[in-house]
Order: C-alpha cells, then sequence, then structure tokens
C-alpha cells in the first residue's frame, strides 16, 4: 500500500506557486490577492478559514480576511459581497461555508461574480466544468485530481465510485472522473444517502472516493483487495484527552482498508492540504485572468 500524501504534495504545488510569485513581482505585477469572508466563529470554519489565510502568506500572496458578525444581514453580506467583486485589487475571492440558516446560500454564491469565484461553486463555472471548458474548478475535487495526476494513478477505463452528491464534493468530483481528460475517462457511479446495499458497488470499484462525512464508514470488507481509496471527509469528534479537544477522522476505515488497498489517502494529511493547495492555484489563475478577463459584467440583483 502506498499512502497518498497530501503533505508532501501540497509543499510540492505551494513551491511552484510561490516561484511564480516571485517572477510576477520581480516582472513589475502585483501579487495575487484572496479576500475570505467568514461569517460568525464556528470552530471549523475558523481553522478552515485561517488555514486558508496562511498558505497564502506562505506563497507571497495578499490575503485579507473579513470577519463578519453571525447575525449579519443578507442584504448586508450581498454587499460586502459587491464591494470585492468591483474591488480591482482582489483577484478572488471566497465565502466560507456552511453560512448561518437565516442566509441563503444559494443566492450568495450566485452573487460572487465568476471571475473571482476561486472556490468555483458558481453555476457559470460548474456548468462550465461539466462541459470541460476552462473554468475554476471546486477545490477540493481539483486537489484530488491533482493527486492522482500527481501519483501517477492510471484512471482510464477504471470504475470509479464516489460516495456523496454534495455540489461541492461527490457532484463535482463524479462529473470530472467521467470527463473525457487525464485523470479521468471513467466508469462512474454515484452512491448517496438512499443507495440500496452500497457495498455492492463498493466492492466493484478500482478507484473510491468517500465524501459522506460519516466517520469511518467504509470498512475493508467494502473494499476489493487492491483498490485506489480516496478519503475526503473530515469529522471532529470530541476528545477530552487531547489539548484541541478533539479528533479529527475520516470516512475510511484507515487501519484496516490500508492493508487491503493499493493507495489510501489519509486523514488528516490528505485531501484537506490539497483543497487548499488547488485554492491557491485557482487564485494563481484568477490573478493571470486565465479563464475569464477581469471586469466581467454582473448583476448582483437589488442592493
Ligand atoms: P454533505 O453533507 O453536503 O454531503 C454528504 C453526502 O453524503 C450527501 O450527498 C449524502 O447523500 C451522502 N451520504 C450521507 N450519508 C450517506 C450514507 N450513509 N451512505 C451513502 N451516502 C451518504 O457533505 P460534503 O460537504 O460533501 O462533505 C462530505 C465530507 O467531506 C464531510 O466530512 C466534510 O467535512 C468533508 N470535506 C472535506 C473537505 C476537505 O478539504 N478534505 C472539503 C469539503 C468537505
Amino acid at each position: 500500500m502506498q499512502l497518498l500524501d497530501g503533505k508532501k504534495l501540497s509543499a510540492e504545488i505551494k513551491n511552484e506557486i510561490s516561484e511564480e510569485v516571485k517572477k510576477m513581482v520581480l516582472s513589475g505585477k502585483r501579487a495575487p490577492h484572496l479576500a475570505a469572508i467568514l461569517v460568525g466563529n464556528d470552530g471549523a470554519s475558523q481553522t478552515y478559514v485561517s488555514s486558508k489565510v496562511k498558505s497564502c502568506e506562505e506563497v507571497g500572496y495578499k490575503s485579507t480576511l473579513i470577519r463578519l458578525e453571525k447575525d449579519i444581514t443578507e442584504h448586508e453580506l450581498l454587499a460586502q459581497i459587491n464591494t470585492l467583486n468591483n474591488d480591482d485589487s482582489v483577484d478572488g475571492f471566497i465565502v466560507q461555508l456552511p453560512l448561518p440558516k437565516h442566509i441563503d446560500e444559494e443566492k450568495i454564491i450566485l452573487a460572487i461574480a465568476p471571475e473571482k469565484d476561486v472556490d468555483g461553486f458558481h453555476p457559470m463555472n460548474v456548468g462550465r466544468m461539466t462541459l470541460n471548458l476552462p473554468s475554476y474548478i471546486s477545490a477540493t475535487p481539483k486537489g484530488i485530481l491533482e493527486m492522482l495526476n500527481r501519483y501517477h494513478i492510471e484512471t482510464e477505463g477504471k470504475h470509479c465510485v464516489v460516495i456523496g452528491r454534495s455540489n461541492i464534493v461527490g457532484l463535482p468530483m463524479s462529473l470530472l472522473m467521467q470527463r473525457r481528460s487525464k485523470p479521468g475517462n471513467c466508469t462512474v457511479t454515484i452512491c448517496h444517502s438512499k443507495t440500496n446495499d452500497l457495498a455492492k458497488y463498493t466492492l466493484e470499484a478500482d478507484i473510491i472516493i468517500a465524501a459522506l462525512g460519516k466517520p469511518q464508514f467504509l470498512t475493508a470488507d467494502m473494499v476489493k483487495p487492491g483498490a485506489v481509496v480516496i478519503d475526503v471527509g473530515i469529522t471532529r469528534v470530541e476528545d477530552a484527552g487531547r489539548k484541541s479537544g478533539y479528533r479529527l477522522f475520516g470516512d475510511v476505515d484507515f487501519d484496516n482498508v490500508s492493508k487491503k488497498c493499493s493507495y489510501i489517502s489519509p486523514v488528516p494529511g490528505g485531501v484537506g492540504l490539497m483543497t487548499v493547495a488547488s485554492l491557491l492555484q485557482n487564485t494563481l489563475s484568477a490573478a493571470k485572468e486565465e479563464f475569464y478577463s477581469k471586469n466581467m459584467s454582473f448583476d448582483v440583483g437589488d442592493l
């Protein structure tokens, strides 16, 4: 079994990005600038956002963290998005999800200008990705593609089972794995909470991508010998014995599945770090206007 080492790969990607930023700055351009909006003080969201901001510093980007109270109105948040959409000094920005219940996430995602949507959640980017057109690809699926690519894992003609169909992970992942591309060209099965006899599908899979958010859900008896297993899940489970007060679990029973598979990504140290690296790659693409030219017109509704 070989470990899919997200720590090593993300460091490699960050080095590549730093080199490019140095060249940009030497040629007289400004460094890429990522802004992040964090609403409220959810512990996990704060951790994710601070690791994104810290990573920006590591590669030489400018970053701006905008913290908003949890009771901010939807209208106020939309106004903040409008400001960032129109700020030429910001290349890309993210709104950390989940948002408080009184805010309509769909409306917020739609308000982000597609050319600054480095999370790749806007329907314009999702649609372009689906059609295999240049676009921002949502950071977690993009990170998984990088992982498969950099470990030279053959995907063509393989059967890939994706567990989970969320808009940010499972759905885009399943679309990307079937695309006429490398990595890609898989036969894909999407399993979800209404799938009957899920093990029937996972036992036939050459590649399993588990993204359901149920700690240690995928057990060794559900995996074919030699399969490639990618664990996307991150669940915090209380652990009084730890300084942080919690322990992170993936969706895979790592100890037992790792004895049976060919490759496996650990949690932590796997997909999570790749996600941050992919967000940095998307921000670089935004600064270089790789997919869209700046100042596209957009309409955020009646503010
Ligand atoms: P989500 O709750 O939006 O979606 C979960 C999906 O799993 C749903 O489509 C649901 O149908 C499916 N599901 C739930 N129970 C199931 C079951 N028993 N059998 C089969 N399918 C089932 O979650 P999400 O946002 O897609 O995130 C999934 C996990 O990945 C979470 O643990 C999350 O924290 C983690 N995550 C990690 C990263 C990262 O960077 N590593 C990024 C995003 C999400």
